[in-house]
């Protein structure tokens, strides 16, 4: 008789936890808003807290801006613009130096404060948002006295005062790739940062602060949706710079016509990552993680459409649903960490509504095994397969942790299935043919394309969309045009 084998207990080599103490960080119990050069109590706004996704926790109470706030916030700017214009680009220069050092002195608290305020991983604050956004001020430090090159040597002037409305997805980095530019074109500038994420944007005007930048240049006047739209509103403005949904864009658009204010919109989109079959698949798989997991998803250029070929395709969504099973989801401020909470309750409904609406019209719903903390917001990452191109979640933004996978055939199909939408951000391509990439490149309705990688951002880029996305560029050359009068 054989003896049957020896059963050991197996192995599991799990990380053990790595949480970054958030106990270096001093917080203020309460913000003011920051209107021409000093932190000030409301007019007619009020007070609220801002809270940890990860917990639903109070992090500090925010003053939210009312219009007569709002009013005064504008006239600080206009004061302060012909001074900062009259600037030698040089010295106008060094103060955006003054604010990229700044930001990476303090970066590591940057990093905890946009974790606890907004959700993400800190390895993603810590490695992305916070290090971009001092790249920002120093990539447009440099382009302050080179304003002309940038625009094809023509002569320029700056627009004026601008009001720049950013989102709650990447609240600091937002703000640096709105006033990096605005700044180094001698405009100045109101920031409203997103209702739900505004701790970030006061810390970045304590820096301005320190930076000894000139009172009014900059004022950050945290607000709800009402304020956005009270802001572009404001009869003195110039210019209005707005990232965030289609339905805001085009609400601001209707507001904005027939007056001479400029606008760039950056919105939404449905970013087509396409995998062909003579990729590399476990590069391809990493590049489909990061694509749509990055910051739980909440990114206007996430990959959420995903095309592969049909030859490939079963492999390759085995590969991702194994890949996936691996991912960490969880405190936010764990270092291993990597999905992070869902930013507010009410994105969390949207996730859930869109990914109901995935399961009612026939698609295949698989999300991950994983234990989510009782508090707080979550959503597990998830896969949809069988899914057709009509289908909602084919067409419309989730802004989650949620990717739809399609199949294609031949390479015009694959053409056609990713310009076919109402939107035209970013697309990615995963092929070992160059001669491939830059076909479809070319062919792609996509203001960003990205060839074996995907969400790699860097400021001397440019970055924008088409159709529904939005129009303009930030980042790199095409960064300043929007905030300078060319003759
Ligand atoms: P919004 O477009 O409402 O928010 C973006 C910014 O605009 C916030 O600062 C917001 O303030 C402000 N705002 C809201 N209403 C107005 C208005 N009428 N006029 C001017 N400014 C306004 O996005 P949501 O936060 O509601 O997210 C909804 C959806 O939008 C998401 O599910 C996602 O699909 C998409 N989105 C896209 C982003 C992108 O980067 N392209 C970023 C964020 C969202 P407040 O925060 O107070 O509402």
């Amino acid at each position: 008789m054989t003896t049957p084998p020896e059963v050991r207990s197996r192995i599991v080599w799990d990380y053990a936890p790595a949480p970054e103490s958030p106990d270096h960080v001093r917080l203020r119990d309460s913000y003011g808003l920051f209107v021409d050069g000093d932190f000030r109590d409301p007019l007619d706004g009020t007070r609220v807290p801002t809270l940890n996704p990860a917990t639903e926790e109070p992090v500090a109470e925010v003053a939210f801006a009312g219009p007569a706030d709002l009013r005064r916030a504008v006239e600080s700017a206009r004061r302060a613009q012909p001074g900062w214009a009259a600037l030698s680009a040089l010295e106008r220069s060094k103060y955006l130096f003054r604010i990229a050092r700044l930001i990476q002195e303090r970066a590591r608290e940057l990093a905890i404060v946009e974790s606890l305020d907004g959700g993400k991983p800190v390895r993603e604050s810590r490695d992305v948002d916070v290090p971009l956004a001092a790249a920002h001020f120093f990539h447009y430090a440099g382009w302050a006295d080179k304003l002309s090159y940038g625009v094809g040597g023509r002569a320029v002037a700056p627009v004026g005062v601008a009001a720049q409305i950013v989102p709650w997805n990447f609240p600091l980095l937002m703000a640096a790739w709105k006033l990096a530019p605005a700044l180094a074109c001698g405009n100045t500038s109101v920031l409203k940062p997103a209702e739900t994420t505004p701790l970030t944007a006061l810390l970045l005007a304590e820096i301005l602060q320190e930076a000894e930048l000139p009172p009014g240049v900059v004022s950050i006047v945290p607000g709800d949706g009402a304020a956005g739209a009270a802001l572009v509103r404001e009869p003195d403005i110039d210019k209005v710079a707005f990232t965030g949904s289609t339905g805001v864009g085009k609400d601001i658009q209707a507001a904005l016509a027939g007056r001479p204010v400029s606008l760039t919109l950056e919105l939404g989109g449905k970013s087509a990552n396409i995998v062909f079959e003579d990729a590399a698949l476990d590069q391809a798989v990493e590049g489909i993680v990061n694509g749509i997991f990055f910051n739980q998803g909440h990114v206007c250029c996430a990959g959420s459409r995903l095309l592969i070929q049909e030859s490939v395709a079963d492999t390759v969504i085995g590969k991702l649903w194994e890949r996936m099973g691996r991912l960490r989801v969880g405190d936010p401020l764990d270092k291993n960490t990597d999905v992070g909470a869902i930013n507010s309750r009410e994105q969390l409904e949207r996730i859930q509504s869109l990914v109901s609406a995935g399961e009612e019209e026939g698609a295949v719903r698989r999300s991950i095994a994983c234990e989510l903390p009782e508090r707080g917001w979550w959503f597990a990452p998830t896969v949809f397969t069988e899914v057709a191109p009509a289908h909602r979640i084919a067409v419309e933004e989730i802004f989650g942790p949620v990717v739809s996978v399609l199949t294609f055939r031949t390479q015009a199909e694959a053409i056609e299935k990713a310009n076919n939408s109402t939107y035209g951000l970013a697309a990615g391509i995963w092929t070992d043919k160059g001669a491939k990439a830059f076909e479809v490149a070319s062919a792609l309705q996509a203001g960003v394309v990205w060839q074996n990688t995907y969400n790699h951002f860097d400021p001397t880029a440019a970055f924008g969309g088409y159709k529904e996305s939005g129009f303009g560029r930030e980042g790199g050359p095409a960064g300043l045009r929007p905030y300078l009068r060319v003759t």
